[in-house]
């Protein structure tokens, strides 16, 4: 079905939460499966998680495989996510990718999960971006400038969506909450609450405090919710907004699970609307956490630097690289 010029790189995530195969031919999307692991009550157990992604590793791979329609010997590099994130998931998965690359007598290319938000971008027509990335664990407003992929501004706390979630669990709603606080939200009005961004960076703790408070005094699950969405949505918009100024960028790009929010997505048009910056925000698989991703940008970084093609032995996982420490010597 491919020539043999074709590029077809197979991605794999396993930062967190997601356990994902996909497959990319020439920016092409063929094939994007995943499987999340749930918790059964509070948040994520890594081991558990790591535990779940190591069970239906090779049934995602399989299925990916199946659906991309690839012959799995002309794959041409594994594309995997060893960094940022939670170090046992990190571990099972970059196991599975060196198993994989064995098999198939293929090398390895290591990308950053949180690079791979961005880069996603370009596969809805985004150019050069700042990306506004709200996930449970990560909230980081980031864009390249200067030959890095440079954090503009972050949260000081917890991730925006470990943050809903929380706040969720304390009105008794199970993991995830944010889905369930989104459609409180609709029927709430507005409460004031702590709005804290410092500098380009955000925070969280204090909102949180107060919500618990009003919660645990009677206030409204719905009011709490609404006014919880405006203040913590404004404060990130805030911070991406000035990020576009800074860098006279003119391009916004959603990523992370909390993106799903169709208040933050309004609050995000609006902005670039204002400003007249174009917006982007992939389809939900593409917004998640997912492999395609993961696949695309090793496939982007393949085509600007075939050096970048490592030997399975020598890949390590950095749970704690950050986005700025990204050497970039593709673009
Ligand atoms: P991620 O870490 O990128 O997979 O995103 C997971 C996070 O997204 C969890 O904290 C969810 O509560 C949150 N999330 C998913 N859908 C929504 C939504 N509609 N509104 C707010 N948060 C959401
Ligand atoms: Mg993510």
């Amino acid at each position: 079905m491919f020539d043999f010029l074709d590029m077809i790189i197979l991605g794999i995530e396993c930062t967190a939460h997601t356990f994902g195969v996909g497959i990319v031919s020439n920016g092409k999307i063929l094939s994007n499966v995943k499987d999340m692991y749930k918790p059964k009550k509070g948040g994520i157990i890594p081991m558990d998680s790591a535990k779940h992604h190591r069970e239906v590793s090779e049934i995602v791979y399989q299925q990916a495989l199946q659906e991309s329609g690839v012959n799995e010997k002309d794959i041409k590099g594994i594309a995997i996510s060893n960094a940022p994130g939670l170090a046992p998931c990190l571990i099972e998965g970059l196991k599975f990718a060196k198993k994989k690359a064995d098999e198939l007598g293929v090398k390895l290319i290591p990308v950053n999960h949180c690079v791979a938000h961005l880069e996603i971008g370009q596969s809805v027509g985004a150019k050069d971006p700042v990306l506004l990335y709200a996930s449970g664990a990560n909230t980081q407003v980031i864009a390249f400038a200067e030959g890095k992929y440079r954090v503009f501004g972050e949260t000081l706390d917890s991730g925006i969506g470990n943050f809903i979630d929380t706040f969720a669990r304390h009105l008794g709603i199970a993991f995830p909450g944010g889905p369930e606080i989104e459609k409180l939200a609709r029927k709430g009005k507005y409460i004031e609450l702590p709005y804290s961004i410092k500098g380009m960076d955000v925070s969280f703790s204090g909102m949180q405090t107060k919500l618990k408070q009003l919660y645990d005094l009677g206030t409204k699950k719905e009011d709490l919710s609404y006014s919880m969405q405006e203040h913590a949505f404004a404060m990130l918009i805030e911070a991406a907004e000035r990020a576009l100024a800074h860098t006279g960028k003119k391009e916004l790009v959603l990523g992370g699970g909390v993106a799903c929010n169709s208040r933050l997505q309004e609050m995000a048009k609006i902005m670039c609307k204002e400003r007249k910056a174009k917006y982007f925000c992939p389809e939900r698989p593409l917004l998640v956490d997912n492999a395609a991703m993961i696949a695309f940008t090793g496939e982007l970084m393949i085509k600007g630097n075939k050096k970048l093609f490592q030997d399975a032995e020598k890949v390590d996982i950095t749970p704690r690289e950050r986005t700025d420490d990204v050497v970039v010597n593709w673009r």
